[in-house]
């Protein structure tokens, strides 16, 4: 008998021994720390009491109970402090410890001893119904009565503390505390029972294992149903989300408090169920896929977006329990999603689209409208970054603004506008909203806007017709710009139709860019020079002209590149070079002995722009440490005009420094005598096509006559440019103008040419 009941205590204690080692591997909290003990304390009970009961020698027996002894008083007392952990009370007094202390202490020595004396508790053989014989405790002394009093008044106190702990807290928590407590209490009995009648074997051992069990239960495993209950309750009735919950047969089971909220703003329950029959219109709720829409509602007169979900509800086995409705504002995402789209599409100074967005919505248009032919017109101010400079951000930023205005205010319904870059803005339009009226009229309106009207010259525009979708929209934008780029500066045209030609010149001169630098590099670019002869043939000096023998397409004028170069501000680049050939072709000569030969250089209007001319120019001379009287300064009327005040300071310091200044292509472009009156002047050169029609034209005579008249009575010299023929020569010179260029005498020549043909003749 005693086998059976040692077989189901080990049952139980290996389903202990496992959780022991399995609690090792959780997190330890103290209560976990304790219900391990508790565990391992039974176990132990458990080990020692069914030995006892198969131990055959009276000493082993009383050995063995006094361990298990040992193993119930640790059980008691673990017991306790587990049940003050789990029901969350503070330390126990220190007394309590004390005292359990001491008198474990005193059991374990009385039970050594007790193996010898057997005063403590003795051990009767007896037979169990099938007649095994085991031993039992039989005759029991004080210290057991003391023994007994300790062990029960630990689970005594244990119960109390389960007890208090079951009837003070929230219901649900109530039976994690007292189910326990019965338990032990039930126990308690059976132990106390099981003595008094003194059944063959301690039954109770078997429920203190229960116990251990459910301690492991109750902390860790039992979440109250009720709880979970609760939880969800709440969360649907404080869910900022409405939920509506029909049964299988379509009747409404539940509807938080905001789906309340959003029915009573919308109509009251009424509305509910006359939208959802039509919604149905005739199906049952369970026939409808599961879906969801967005719903703009004015409420209170404010517009709201709402999302309503629609979803089924299935058990496990797929059986169908019903529908509900989720109803979700969403009004301020929205709102956010609105803001973050603004943000990323619009420009933040001037409010209109960006770049990006722009190119976007015109490719979209032209997409939309195939058979509308539409145009972009891009616009630039010319000099923003010196508005931004001389006037200050502020001012530049008004500049922007009204532009966007001007654009916002002229676009009609279709038009797609934006702001392409700092200071570029582009209109995509049919071709039908354009004219050129209409963009003179924003180019007015723009000047009135900017309040400073010399801005208003600095608006330039382009047009690219036949926009297609072949094209991306943002190379339009940029070839656009390109065309206006042409024209930038211009003071007659402000607007520049692209056509297929401006892209072809313009890759052209990209090319050409390439190849200067290249050419620069290989000294590809030679100093030709063009005599200067007087009346007797003589020559003095030469015109610096540079020319450019091209790896790939050989000899190349000045015309062919100059202008590009001027255009793309690399002339300066070139000029620099030339000028300095020029100098050390005068520091040559001057070694030659040929002191009196001058060079005249030809100083580009843009050169003004990106170097400093004056400072290059007298370092130069320095250098090559020649006659600053020898390099002569031919500097163009274009170059005068942009800049009056500057070029008249910068002019006055060349002369100071003694350089002589020529004006270069007189008669051609401006022309006005008054330069002649105000500039410090050195030499006249009147422009070739000048004195060709002086020759055959009264009037250009009477021109020319008058102009060397003034010049020779200001002092300044004249010199004939292009003189091609002698009857040319002979007229010019009846006129008072002693000095010629032209192919009269020679053509532009080589360094080496030049040298040959008038120094040998100077030597001869
Ligand atoms: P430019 O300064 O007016 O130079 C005179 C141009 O007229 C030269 O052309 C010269 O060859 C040409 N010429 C001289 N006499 C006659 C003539 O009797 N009949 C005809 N038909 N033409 C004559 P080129 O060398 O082709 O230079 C053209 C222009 O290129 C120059 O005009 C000048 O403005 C510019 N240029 C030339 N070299 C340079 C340079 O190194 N730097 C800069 N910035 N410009 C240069
Ligand atoms: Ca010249
Ligand atoms: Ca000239």
């Amino acid at each position: 008998m005693q086998y059976i009941y040692i077989a189901i205590l080990w049952l139980v204690s290996v389903f202990l021994l496992y959780r022991v080692t399995n609690f090792k591997k959780m997190n330890t909290t103290q209560s976990i720390y304790f219900s391990v003990h508790v565990n391992a304390c039974i176990v132990f009970a458990i080990l020692c009491y069914s030995i006892a009961l198969l131990v055959t020698s009276e000493k082993m027996a009383l050995l063995v109970y006094g361990l298990f002894n040992i193993a119930c008083y640790g059980f008691a007392y673990t017991f306790l402090h587990y049940a003050r952990v789990y029901a969350r009370y503070e330390k126990f007094p220190g007394i309590i410890r004390l005292i359990y202390g001491i008198l474990a202490l005193y059991f374990i020595g009385a039970f050594i001893v007790n193996i010898k004396t057997e005063r403590i508790f003795s051990v009767i053989l007896s037979e169990d119904a099938f007649g095994n014989t085991y031993y039992m405790i039989g005759h029991m002394s004080a210290t057991m009565v003391l023994y007994n009093i300790m062990f029960y008044a630990a689970l005594g106190g244990s119960v109390a503390i389960f007890l208090i702990r079951g009837f003070t807290i929230a219901k649900i928590y109530r039976k994690k505390y007292t189910n326990l407590a019965f338990l032990v209490i039930f126990a308690g009995f059976t132990d106390i029972f099981s003595d008094f009648l003194g059944v063959c074997f301690d039954f109770s051992l078997l429920i203190y294992a229960f116990v251990s069990l459910l301690i492991y239960y109750y902390s860790f495993e039992f979440v109250p149903r009720g709880l979970l209950k609760q939880l969800i309750t709440y969360i649907m009735k404080y869910n900022d989300k409405g939920y509506i919950f029909y049964d299988m047969f379509g009747r409404c089971q539940y509807r938080n408090k905001k789906a309340e909220e959003f029915y009573q703003v919308a109509g009251g329950g009424a509305k509910r169920e006359s939208a959802l029959k039509k919604w149905l219109n005739g199906k049952n709720m369970q026939d409808i896929e599961e879906t969801s829409w967005e719903r703009i509602m004015e409420i209170d007169g404010v517009v709201r977006t709402y999302i309503t979900t629609f979803r089924q509800l299935y058990d496990d086995k797929s059986n169908y329990l019903g529908s509900f409705f989720i109803l979700e504002d969403v009004t301020e995402e929205r709102a956010a999603y609105y803001d973050e789209w603004y943000q990323a599409t619009h420009d933040e100074l001037t409010g209109i689209y960006n770049r990006e967005y722009f190119l976007e919505q015109a490719y979209k248009a032209v997409c939309e409208h195939p058979k509308e032919e539409y145009c972009i017109l891009c616009s630039d101010v010319h000099d923003f970054k010196l508005i931004n400079d001389l006037f200050g951000v502020e001012k530049g930023n008004e500049v922007l603004l009204a532009c966007a205005n001007v654009i916002r205010g002229a676009a009609k319904k279709g038009d797609v506008y934006g702001r392409i870059g700092s200071d570029r803005f582009a209109v995509c339009m049919p071709s039908s909203h354009f004219s050129d009226e209409k963009l003179e009229r924003c180019r007015v309106a723009l000047a009135s806007l900017t309040v400073n009207e010399n801005l208003a010259d600095k608006f330039y525009f382009g047009i690219y017709e036949n926009v297609g979708t072949d094209i991306p929209i943002s190379v339009v934008c940029d070839r656009t710009i390109m065309a206006i780029n042409k024209i930038k500066g211009n003071m007659q045209q402000h607007l520049v139709y692209y056509d297929e030609q401006y892209r072809k010149q313009v890759r052209y001169e990209q090319q050409m860019i390439t190849d200067f630098n290249n050419s620069l590099r290989e000294r590809n670019f030679h100093l030709y020079l063009l005599p200067y002869v007087n009346v007797d043939g003589e020559v003095n000096g030469a015109e610096a002209l540079v020319r450019w023998f091209h790896p790939i397409k050989g000899l190349m004028m000045p015309q062919d590149f100059v202008p590009i170069f001027e255009n793309t501000g690399i002339i300066s680049r070139l000029d620099l070079y030339v000028w300095e050939l020029a100098c050390k072709q005068l520091r040559r000569w001057k070694q030659l002995g040929f002191e009196d030969l001058f060079i005249s250089i030809n100083i580009s209007a843009k050169d003004f722009f990106y170097i400093n001319v004056y400072e290059t120019l007298t370092n130069m001379v320095e250098q090559h440490d020649i006659n600053p009287n020898n390099l002569h300064l031919e500097i163009t009327e274009i170059a005068v005009v942009q800049d009056f005040d500057n070029m008249l300071g910068i002019l006055k310091k060349f002369r100071e420094y003694g350089f002589r200044i020529y004006m270069d292509d007189f008669g051609n472009g401006y022309s006005s005598l008054n330069v002649l009156k105000d500039l410090p002047l050195d030499v006249i050169k009147i422009d070739m096509g000048f004195i060709q029609k002086s020759t055959k034209s009264e009037k250009s005579k009477k021109i020319l006559n008058m102009i060397v008249s003034l010049s020779n009575k200001l002092g300044i010299d004249v010199i004939a440019e292009g003189v091609e023929t002698s009857y040319q020569m002979e007229y010019i010179n009846e006129i008072g103008c002693h000095t010629y260029q032209g192919y009269q005498f020679s053509k532009p020549i080589s360094i080496q040419n030049f040298e040959n043909r008038y120094f040998v003749k100077a030597y001869e």
